[in-house]
């Protein structure tokens, strides 16, 4: 069994990192919020006091962060990882960020001699809990062979994706399509109910025809028509309105850098802003029906 450095131990980071701990090793983890750590600790998972401490001795270091600015901290300024990590050790950060950034981080890490893997995930924190994400890896083939045992207790799927930031870039445009198709499912669902059709009539008719979607089956979002729906839950997330943005706004970044026109990922962030301007960014992604029809079923008054 390993020692595994961890720094990021927030609503991802310490489930993932406590199912390795559950799958025998020993994880040392950081984070700059010291309650973090504490409860942490709860889990299993050994105090560190910086990132120093957290990646001495480890095998592999995974970091879960933010953004962008926050990895780019973490392994790049002094005090480090690629200052203080030895040279041995598998970096990955599994951390949904910008496409420019992992990329940036991919070549400082190599030009310092380092191994490197960008490893996005998706299925939230109650995949994360259940040690059933879903991996998509931007690395050599060498270094995802090595890297794979060690991320196969927090996995229901790993992906070797490609190279430097395929990993992000699947995980980015995946999510930018899931954006594009909720906002057309809301805008369905309420015209489908102006033209007098029950909604279980239309989602049967919909799921077996091609405006079929993973939103359309999974989130539909009026009350008792789709078990899972947030709908049901007087719109909690789910995937929360400020999570869907972000992930939106490295879409449209990438769009800028790679010189490509987005123009419904805009329109949908544009939705997702207002949604936010107006104290909804802690309410589930389909609340994008809520400027359709702000009487929606199923819609809190306010939310907070
Ligand atoms: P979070 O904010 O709960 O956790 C991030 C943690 O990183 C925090 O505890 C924070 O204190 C810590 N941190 C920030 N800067 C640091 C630094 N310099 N050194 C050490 N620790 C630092 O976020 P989360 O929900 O755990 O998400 C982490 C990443 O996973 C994000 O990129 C997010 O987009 C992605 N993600 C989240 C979900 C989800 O459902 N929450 C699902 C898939 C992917």
């Amino acid at each position: 069994m390993a020692i595994i450095g961890w720094v990021g131990l927030g609503n991802m980071g310490r489930p993932m990192a406590a199912n390795l701990v559950k799958a025998g090793h020993t994880v040392q983890g950081f984070d700059v919020v010291e309650a973090a750590v504490t409860a942490a600790a709860e889990d299993g998972i050994t105090p560190a006091k910086s990132i120093e401490e957290a990646v001495n001795g480890a095998e592999i270091v995974f970091t879960m962060l933010p953004k962008g600015e926050h990895a780019r901290s973490v392994y790049l300024t002094d005090g480090g990882v690629l200052e203080v990590a030895s040279k041995d050790t598998i970096l990955v950060d599994s951390s949904t960020i910008d496409f420019d950034t992992a990329r940036a981080l991919h070549d400082a890490a190599r030009e310092a001699g380092y191994v490197f893997l960008d490893a996005p995930v998706s299925g939230g924190v109650t995949g994360a809990a259940a040690g059933t994400l879903t991996f998509m890896v931007g690395a050599e083939d060498e270094d995802f062979e090595a890297a794979k045992k060690y991320i196969e207790p927090m996995a229901g799927n790993i992906f070797h994706a490609g190279g430097d930031a395929a990993g992000q870039a699947a995980k980015i445009v995946n999510n930018m399509m899931l954006a594009i198709s909720a906002q057309g499912v809301a805008e369905g669902a309420v015209l489908a109910d102006r033209f007098g059709l029950s909604h279980e009539t239309f989602l049967n008719i919909a799921k077996v025809s091609s405006g079929d979607s993973w939103p359309l089956r999974t989130w539909y979002p009026v009350p008792g028509v789709v078990d899972t729906a947030a709908a049901n839950n007087g719109f909690k997330p789910g995937f929360a309105v400020s999570l869907m943005r972000k992930d939106l706004g490295l879409a449209l970044a990438g769009g800028e850098t790679q010189g490509v026109p987005l123009d419904a990922a805009q329109l949908v962030a544009d939705k997702l802003d207002k949604l936010i301007d107006e104290g909804w960014e802690l309410a589930d992604t389909m609340a994008l029906i809520r400027n359709i029809d702000p009487e929606a079923e199923g819609l809190p008054k306010n939310f907070s």
